[in-house]
């Protein structure tokens, strides 16, 4: 029979330090984070051999006093809870009294730390958690930690450790993320003697962003600043032409600590769905504060998993806040033009991380709720009353009107419907909708005036014209001070998109005089005949013909039939590829496939009519900035760019 004995407690701290301490990354974020709680406001972290053989951490905090300094490295010591009543309200970063004492329990440390006002210092020297030498010592006020020889008793754990240089940059990534989410603390990271990072401790999360991940990355940040009943969101995300190829820039904070977590991550991804290509990701810091009782930090030792109460507010908080950021933000990029040779470097008005002026234009997540409701399930119209008016055009007449659509083939011109602005007015009336599952009182009674804050006001007399249109493909129009230059299919892409996306009811087709034998390889076939009710829904009524051979009968309405085969093999190739997406993202990427394909194109004639009405679109509309694959729909040349080309500045 076995023998039950309880575990000695250096046994029982090495079981826990396996838990807390991973590698030298999760010593220093300990430690940083004992500091900052600590309240101090210069912290430095220096490493050697990727941390494995020394790593120090100097603060100028609290400091201890010397009987403290000795009672901290015992296994739940702390000073920040004493009872179980505590855990609902912490607002410090530790809490569980584990750290010191699992670190010490697996290395080498000297401390050495003096409270403020203090006489002396004390300093205390322990091996695998055992203390060997302590007394008064000459100190700057604050702690300062090393570690040494980290896991040199442990060698079990030891072989887990991956080269130097690779703990060093996780201890790097480490550093990052606790000087993106203490701004208002200056940090300072060496590695070998070398700085690899410094942060001011201005407060301003605008600096940590530029000093912690790089000049490009901050340049290209719109901010957001939302609020959800009681959960705030602040920080900045990527504009969506400024994407990256993986997920290494998403940074979120909880509660002021870094944390991953798949909610926010796809809520923040939501909100950039049909803005950016496939493969790409948002970068992002945001912070997100939410009452203490709302969420439970202790799932996880190291405390990087969250739980919520409420995922959907978190989500929704996210989702939404994100969006009206971007959509509120000018998305009209400026030209990058060199500077002129012998000119003085670009004043940083142009270039400064996020000019001010584009700041808290967000709505807060209550609003764009609203908002985002009236888009998704705005005006249904019926087939007959839409092809007088499709539905989601708000702020002009219908880019084309069906009646039209018959001369697609010969005349392939961006039909505008030109009608007098008037016109434009009936559609042009938000109509309040049901707003889908929404529990709040904001949500659930989106209002006029909600939908309003989308627009725009339009003046009477544009302040803007157009001066002309270059090589087919951009036009060029005169506002205030500045030039537009608006790709024209981009921005028809995109206005055709939202509107076949809002539309409740299926696509429009149109009738095929004759049926069109369309090409598609056998797999694409098989997934076009299967998701034949889905391509209805999007317009398409297609036949099998039998090995492979399909024709179509209906294509939508926008489509012209000389682009029709192509669209179709297109679905199909998605359908194929998508076969395991869910049906919303499947739909919307048909739609952008339909608006792509219908939208005029490059190099095509366009009427000053037409023109006019784009442009009016493409101004008035916060909903038209990026194309679905989120290249930008306008961009522009301010007078002072032109002025310093021609030296006139
Ligand atoms: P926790 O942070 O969860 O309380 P730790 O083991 O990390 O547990 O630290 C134990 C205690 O030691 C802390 O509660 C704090 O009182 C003290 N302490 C640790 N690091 C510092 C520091 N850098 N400055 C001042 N006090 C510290
Ligand atoms: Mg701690």
């Amino acid at each position: 029979m076995a023998v039950i004995h309880q575990l000695s407690p250096h046994v029982a701290d090495l079981i826990a330090a396996g838990e807390v301490v991973e590698r030298p990354g999760s010593v220093a974020k300990e430690l940083l984070e004992n500091a900052v709680d600590a309240g101090a406001k210069r912290v430095t972290v220096e490493i050697q051999n990727g941390g494995m053989t020394f790593l120090r951490v100097t603060d100028d905090g609290c400091g201890m006093a010397p009987d403290d300094a000795e009672t901290a490295f015992l296994r739940h010591a702390t000073s920040k809870i004493r009872d179980a009543g505590d855990l609902a309200s912490i607002t410090t970063l530790g809490f569980r009294g584990e750290a010191l004492a699992a670190i010490a329990s697996v290395s080498r440390i000297d401390l050495l730390t003096r409270p403020a006002g203090a006489e002396a210092g004390t300093s205390l020297r322990l091996e695998a958690g055992v203390v060997l030498e302590r007394g008064p010592a000459g100190c700057p006020e604050g702690t300062t930690i090393i570690v040494r020889d980290l896991f040199y008793n442990t060698p079990a754990r030891m072989k887990f450790m991956r080269s130097d240089a690779a703990e060093g940059s996780n201890v790097f990534a480490v550093v990052q993320r606790q000087a993106l989410c203490h701004p208002e603390v200056a940090i300072r990271f060496l590695k070998d003697g070398q700085e690899q990072l410094s942060t001011p401790g201005d407060g301003q999360l605008q600096s940590a962003i530029y000093c912690t991940l790089g000049r490009q990355f901050a340049l290209d940040l719109v901010e957001v600043e939302s609020r959800w009943e009681r959960l705030k969101l602040h920080g900045f995300v990527t504009k969506p032409t400024a994407t990256r190829g993986n997920r290494a820039y998403q940074h979120f904070f909880v509660g002021g600590r870094p944390v991953r977590s798949k909610l926010l991550t796809s809520a923040l991804e939501e909100a950039y769905r049909n803005q950016m290509m496939t493969g790409r990701f948002p970068g992002c810091v945001l912070c997100l504060d939410i009452p203490p009782e709302l969420m439970d930090v202790n799932v996880h030792p190291a405390k990087t998993e969250v739980k919520f109460l409420s995922e959907r507010d978190v989500f929704d908080t996210v989702r939404y806040g994100v969006l009206g950021a971007l959509n509120r933000t000018p998305g009209r990029p400026e030209m990058q033009l060199k500077a002129p040779p012998g000119a003085p470097p670009a004043q940083s008005g142009s270039t400064a991380p996020a000019a001010k002026k584009d700041f808290y234009q967000s709505m807060d997540a209550a609003q764009f709720r609203a908002f985002a409701a009236t888009l998704r399930d705005g005006p249904k119209p019926s087939p007959q009353a839409a092809r007088r008016a499709p539905a989601p055009d708000r702020n002009g007449p219908p880019l084309q009107s069906p009646a039209r659509s018959e001369n697609l083939l010969r005349s392939p011109v961006l039909d505008l419907g030109a009608g007098p602005v008037k016109e434009a007015a009936a559609p042009d009336t938000p109509v309040s909708a049901p707003v889908k599952a929404q529990k709040t009182p904001a949500a659930s009674a989106p209002s006029e005036e909600a939908a309003g804050q989308a627009r725009l006001p339009m003046p009477e007399v544009p302040d803007w014209r157009v001066i002309g249109e270059a090589l087919d493909t951009y036009l060029i129009v005169e506002q205030g001070r500045e030039l537009l230059f608006i790709d024209k299919h981009a921005a028809h892409e995109r206005i055709l998109f939202e509107r076949l996306r809002a539309s409740q009811e299926d696509i429009m087709s149109q009738v095929l005089l004759a049926p069109l034998p369309v090409h598609l390889g056998r797999e694409e076939a098989v997934a076009a005949l299967e998701n034949a009710a889905l391509l209805e829904t999007c317009g398409f009524e297609l036949q099998d013909f039998g090995g492979g051979a399909i024709v179509l009968r209906r294509i939508p309405a926008e489509l012209d039939e000389s682009q029709a085969e192509l669209a179709l093999q297109e679905l199909a190739a998605q359908l194929l590829e998508g076969r395991h997406k869910d049906p919303a993202s499947l739909r919307d990427g048909l739609l952008h496939t339909i608006a792509c394909k219908a939208a005029i194109k490059a190099g095509w004639h366009t009427e000053p009519l037409e023109r006019d009405d784009l442009v009016r679109q493409v101004l008035s509309r916060e909903d038209i900035k990026y194309c679905p694959h989120g290249r930008p729909v306008c961009i522009t040349l301010t007078e002072k760019q032109l002025e310093r080309q021609f030296k006139r500045s």
